[in-house]
């Protein structure tokens, strides 16, 4: 693995992932005094820095440097005396950027300190400091991947797409790459298993040292003779950072072919529910289901309870068109049978949008996720890869919550499937094109899945009561809250663990009297 070059972004050098505590406007007039004055103090951080009205707490900056704009229409010279009277060193002014300079902090005096005394002179639209920047990310070595042909996994705009459709593949990879660990079964047309992208990555059958199973045949060979399988788990599961082809949402992960479907695609209730009792007595955590029909089966829907009961987790594709319909008029299975582990899933575009093609259902789809103009591992040889304009479809948007599912279980091991989807479901990003296509109105976002954001905002204060805060960061985990009377050494305050919907309070319980404080939250260790 490698770290990217060319993006970045602002972000926090400290491990926490915090920070920019949202005070909104409304409530300052009932915040402490104290904090009122510090928060005041601060305005010009927060407005420029984090696009937020005003904040108490600011990412990482460096202690020697700090950035001023001085203002339209001032004499330049009566900020030149004020620098030279503060014994500052200009180190750089950019003409074309409004005349922005940075400057040097001088020995004795802070960060804090300085940009008071610039923002109370009158002669800077703002000062700031200067934040800390880093490579936004983790990049995985494999060529399409790098080259932006895997638009869903990172996307930057290319080829007409829009900005950050998608599921913010390289920002999750910092927190977990692969899932070894994690078996996922692919009901579908079998799988190329001596795929140069996929060998590695496929389950082996301890007793037989085949890779799943043949539904059709009745045999261990599941190898795909038509493409459609193997597309599905280069998706889910090719192998990461190896230099070669795609890359999966998951690098590591032991992937089950369970051949059902025939060389043109076809296959029936009984065929499946073969693959899913064999995925049930395996280990496979996961099933994906990127297959449907019209017809309700008790015998299928039996089947995937039976799973259910084992704790897998379904992934199955709603669907597409032409004509795409409304499933929960027009239903399909297997997405549509009611059981709490099933998690079905539309395709979007590269724009955000929802799919041409694709089925949609506002009680029966439950995200969408990324599935037109998709590329991956192919059948016909082992260096095989296809892909393009015409390959878009719901079959290929489920694998890609599927291999979410795997990291999500390597990271969540002791959590039950409910808890899982849950954790995923919550951490849609809600689009416009998708209120009331489906449950969560979102597209898949794998960082938010396995590492949701903390923020932390003030309570209102009623009638002079304590101070506190509102912590939201995800379900059940320990989060520390810290302050800080400088905004460089910050000590820990309170620590809990997050309810079941994600939060806890703090309050604050020091006299009013105190000497002004930040806070600012991060995940424990
Ligand atoms: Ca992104
Ligand atoms: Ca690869």
């Amino acid at each position: 693995m490698r770290k990217s070059q060319p993006f970045f972004h602002i972000a926090p050098r400290l491990p926490v992932e915090a920070l920019p505590q949202r005070w909104p406007v409304s409530l300052l007039g009932s915040v402490r005094v104290l904090i009122c004055l510090w928060i005041t103090q601060f305005i010009g951080f927060a407005q420029t820095s984090l696009a937020s009205p005003a904040s108490v707490s600011v990412p990482a900056y460096r202690p020697d440097r700090i950035l001023i704009q001085p203002k339209a229409g001032f004499s330049l010279a009566a900020l030149a005396d004020f620098n030279a009277a503060l014994k500052i060193e200009v180190l750089q002014t950019f003409e074309g950027i409004g005349r922005l300079q940075v400057l040097r902090v001088p020995e004795g005096e802070t960060v804090p300190g300085l940009i008071a005394k610039y923002q109370r002179s009158g002669l800077v639209e703002f000062a700031e400091p200067d934040f800390l920047v880093q490579a936004a990310a983790t990049t995985p070595n494999d060529p399409k991947y790098l080259d932006g042909t895997l638009w869903g996994l990172n996307n930057i705009g290319q080829n007409g797409g829009k900005l950050d459709a998608d599921i913010d593949a390289p920002e999750a990879w910092d927190v977990l790459t692969s899932a070894s660990n994690i078996v996922v079964a692919v009901l579908d047309t079998g799988v190329r298993y001596t795929h140069e992208d996929l060998a590695a990555n496929m389950w082996v059958n301890p007793n037989d040292g085949g890779h799943g199973f043949n539904a059709l045949t009745g045999t261990n060979l599941p190898n795909d003779d038509n493409g459609h399988g193997t597309l599905i788990a280069g998706i889910l599961g090719a192998v990461g950072d190896n230099g070669l082809g795609v890359v999966g949402v998951a690098w590591g992960v032991q992937i089950m072919a369970l051949k059902c479907l025939d060389s043109a695609g076809n296959g029936s209730d009984s065929d499946l529910i073969t693959g899913i009792d064999y995925a049930r007595t395996n280990g496979a955590s996961i099933l994906n289901s990127s297959l449907d029909s019209p017809a309700f089966s008790q015998s299928l829907s039996n089947a995937i309870d039976s799973a259910r009961n084992a704790g897998i987790i379904f992934v199955a594709s709603c669907g597409n068109g032409p004509p795409s319909v409304n499933v929960d008029v027009t239903p399909r299975y297997p997405s549509c049978y009611n059981i709490d582990n099933i998690v079905s899933v539309a395709y979007s575009d590269r724009n955000d949008g929802l799919g041409f093609l694709s089925n949609y259902g506002a009680t029966n789809v439950d995200l969408a996720a990324p599935g037109e103009q998709m590329y991956s591992t192919f059948f016909r040889s082992n260096e095989d890869y296809f892909g393009g304009v015409f390959l878009s479809g719901t079959s290929l948007a489920a694998p890609f919550v599927a291999g979410t599912f795997a990291l999500m279980l390597a990271k969540y091991p002791t959590e039950t499937h409910q808890q899982i989807i849950a954790r995923v479901l919550n951490a849609t990003d809600p689009l416009p094109a998708l209120a009331g296509k489906c449950v969560t109105g979102g597209r898949l976002n794998l960082r938010k899945a396995l590492s949701p954001p903390i923020s932390l905002t003030a309570i209102p204060v009623v009638g002079g009561g304590p101070f506190q805060l509102h912590l939201s960061g995800g379900p059940n985990r320990t989060c520390v809250i810290e302050f800080s009377t400088n905004l460089s050494s910050w000590s820990p305050i309170f620590t809990n663990i997050t309810s079941a919907s994600g939060t806890f309070d703090f309050t604050e319980d020091q006299p009013a009297n105190l000497a002004p404080r930040f806070f600012r939250a991060a995940a424990s260790p």
